[in-house]
């Protein structure tokens, strides 16, 4: 089974793109031979990257997989931890050892992951037999697709350009891994140019506008606005400086090939009657699209490139194992809404909404509604609210309302009434509303919020933009994002392509999360722990 999540692939770009892709490409061979849903959107907010591909493979929400944002707020320690950090990585040492990696990395695991994946399973039911491998320039790209019982993840490191792991799967990686770092294939990037795949350029400027409009030009990010972008990172040699601007390139999927292939090989993967697993997430894509915005040129032009990307990975895997042999699924972990300088120059509620001003009304609120000492300079309400706003959600200090025998749901209404009069914010959804089913399923935006509230793991009043807008971390904002519940984010591809498939377009309600049981399904295993997906029986020819 080949699992290929593309991070950021709006589901749109299959048609505003298709026609141009290759005939011998990927995406057109999946779009031609495999069941497509093209209304699979996720039904979660954050729409991130950690989210989105922990949902994938487990067929369940960040409420249930734990996973509700890349990097999150861990009200025990007061830190900020990231999805794949280890729950028992204290500050001056990292539980696991990473291989490959630079001196100041961390080795990553899935041990945030709560719920089983669909790989999980699969080795469940071969007693171990069965392989799965994940594999991603990302940490978390490669580690939550995979699963807490994968035999292996590897990701990039932007510190040594090695395929690094973590000695969380083995005590030692595989001897095939060493050589293939040892080859150090990432340097023959070094200095390459990125230019256009079609010799048309009339046809980038049909679809995708000018090369370098001006919200381009926004935030300090590497690299040109304009092609042809030369991959060197500024410096003369290739290092940590060329290693980590290599993801803004198409030449971080080639890489990602090359090691998929690797694997395939050395892992004798699809060689036996135990189904294994491999996971490909192409990570370039979703530089590419927050450098860019989705109307660019650029996001065009890798897009085109990771038809024929994910071609050479088939051509590969049909040599050595066989197409009719494997199960593959294309999806995405999120898509992206434009710049919003963009939105707003093509007339839509585009705009930037300032952390600052938010957390400002929130505070002003409860000090006016809670402070002791009125009007006085000392702030008896000032460690209320912990600092800062993270993922749109804004945390509850539990002590100091203690403290002052502060009732939670009184603050909280506080809150979401004072932050909803800051220009921009659409909804505020409060704990005590998450948490007492006070949100119906026919609320569409608090049903992805619902869905991407863990109680443990989240704040206590959640915020929702308006559409086309984000939330603005400080001044050298980022191009492009996403994040909101909105179709812009959520809407994603989602084809299913091999034996038990009946190759078609279905345009019945699909997400993501409809993969792994459905997938279950086909191998007749056990669905993951907490799948909640659901099959989608009218792709499927069950005898
Ligand atoms: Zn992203």
């Amino acid at each position: 089974m080949l699992v290929i999540v593309v991070d950021q692939f709006r589901a749109d770009y299959l048609e505003r793109f298709g026609d141009l892709f290759a005939a011998n490409g990927g995406l057109r061979r999946l779009m031609q031979g495999g069941a497509q849903w093209t209304n699979a959107n996720f039904d979660h907010m954050p729409t991130y990257t950690a989210p989105g591909h922990a949902t994938i493979m487990t067929g369940a929400w960040p409420s249930e997989t734990g996973i509700i944002a890349n990097d999150w707020y861990e009200r025990e320690t007061g830190r900020l931890v990231s999805n794949a950090s280890d729950p028992e990585d204290k500050p001056d040492k990292a539980r696991w050892q990473l291989f490959g990696g630079g001196e100041r990395e961390r080795a990553s695991s899935p041990r945030r992951l709560i719920a089983s994946t669909l790989g999980d399973e699969i080795r469940l039911v071969t007693n171990g037999r069965s392989k799965v491998i994940g594999i991603s320039s990302k940490d978390r790209g490669a580690i939550l697709p995979a699963g807490r019982h994968a035999n292996a993840a590897y990701w990039f490191s932007p510190f040594t350009g090695n395929m690094v792991s973590s000695s969380y799967y083995f005590n030692e990686p595989p001897a095939w891994v060493a050589r293939y770092n040892a080859a150090r294939p990432a340097d023959k990037y070094f200095g390459m140019e990125w230019t256009r795949l079609l010799k048309d350029t009339g046809e980038y400027e049909r679809r995708a506008g000018a090369d370098a409009p001006p919200w381009e030009n926004i935030g300090t990010v590497p690299d040109t606005n304009t092609f042809p972008h030369k991959v060197t990172g500024g410096a003369a040699a290739p290092g940590r400086e060329f290693y980590s601007v290599l993801d803004y390139s198409p030449f971080s999927n080639d890489l990602l090939v090359g090691f998929a292939q690797a694997a395939i090989e050395n892992e004798n993967l699809g060689t036996d009657a135990d189904t294994d697993v491999l996971s490909v997430s192409f990570s370039a894509n979703d530089y590419i699209g927050h450098r860019f915005g989705p109307y660019s040129q650029e996001v065009m032009d890798i897009t085109l490139r990771t038809d024929g990307q994910i071609g050479t990975l088939l051509d590969f895997i049909n040599a050595k194992i066989g197409l009719q042999n494997t199960l593959v699924v294309f999806t995405a972990d999120h898509g992206v809404a434009p710049i919003p300088e963009h939105a707003a120059a093509m007339n839509l509620t585009g705009g930037r909404i300032g952390n600052t001003d938010i957390m400002n009304a929130a505070r002003n609120a409860v000090r006016a509604r809670f402070g002791r000492t009125k009007g006085e300079e000392k702030d008896s309400t000032a460690d209320y609210i912990s600092e800062p706003l993270y993922n749109a959600n804004i945390f509850f200090n539990t002590v100091a309302l203690k403290r002052d025998g502060i009732n939670r749901e009184d603050l909280e209404r506080v809150v979401a009434e004072a932050v909803l009069t800051v220009p921009g914010i659409n909804r505020a959804f409060t704990r005590t509303q998450l948490e007492t089913g006070a949100i119906t399923a026919g609320d569409v935006i608090g049903r992805r919020v619902l869905h991407g509230f863990h109680p443990r793991r989240n704040g206590d009043v959640i915020l929702v933009q308006e559409p086309f807008k984000y939330f603005s971390e400080g001044a050298s904002p980022i191009p492009a994002t996403h994040g909101s519940p909105y179709t812009y984010d959520t809407h994603v591809p989602l084809i299913i392509m091999g034996q038990g498939l009946a190759a078609g377009r279905y345009a019945q309600p699909a997400s993501p999360a409809d993969i792994a049981p459905t997938l279950a399904t086909l191998l007749r295993i056990q669905a993951p722990s907490n799948s909640v997906g659901r099959v989608l029986a009218e792709g499927l020819t069950l005898k």
